[in-house]
């Protein structure tokens, strides 16, 4: 097992609030929230490090990350506007080396730009 925060969540050594699952995607909410619903949404299996990392291979498994994403927002009840963000890199703000999709919404206000 390699030394990733993600992965010790996935194998269940590390607990987290869990709000949707596949067998191959996991969604939990974020430890310390950007947002009133921010939601990470992540592959079971460490296929990358990053989004800079996706292959081709990895289409399927994309549309499913998006697919789970856009279910949450729903069961969330925020699915009239809500945010897809992927750090890429430690300039970024990238801190966890798994490949992850941070899903955010519930606002007050309407959001105008990034
Ligand atoms: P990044 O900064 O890499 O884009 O996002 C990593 C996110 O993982 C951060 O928003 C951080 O709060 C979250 N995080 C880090 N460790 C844990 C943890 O053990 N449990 C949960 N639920 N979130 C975590
Ligand atoms: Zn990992």
């Amino acid at each position: 097992m390699r030394d990733c925060i993600f992965c010790k969540i996935v194998a269940g050594q590390i607990p987290c609030d869990r709000v949707a699952e596949t067998d191959r995607v996991l969604a939990f909410r974020d430890i310390n929230p950007a947002a009133p619903v921010h939601v990470l949404v992540i592959p079971k299996e460490h296929v990358a490090d990053s989004a800079g990392d996706v292959a081709p291979e990895h289409g399927e498994l994309l549309a499913e990350i998006l697919a789970v994403a856009a279910g949450v927002a729903g069961s969330e009840g925020v699915d009239d506007g809500w945010r897809l963000v992927s750090n890429v890199g430690a300039n970024a703000g990238q801190t966890v080396f798994h490949l992850h999709f941070h899903m955010m919404g519930g606002w007050a206000e309407p959001k105008t730009s990034l």
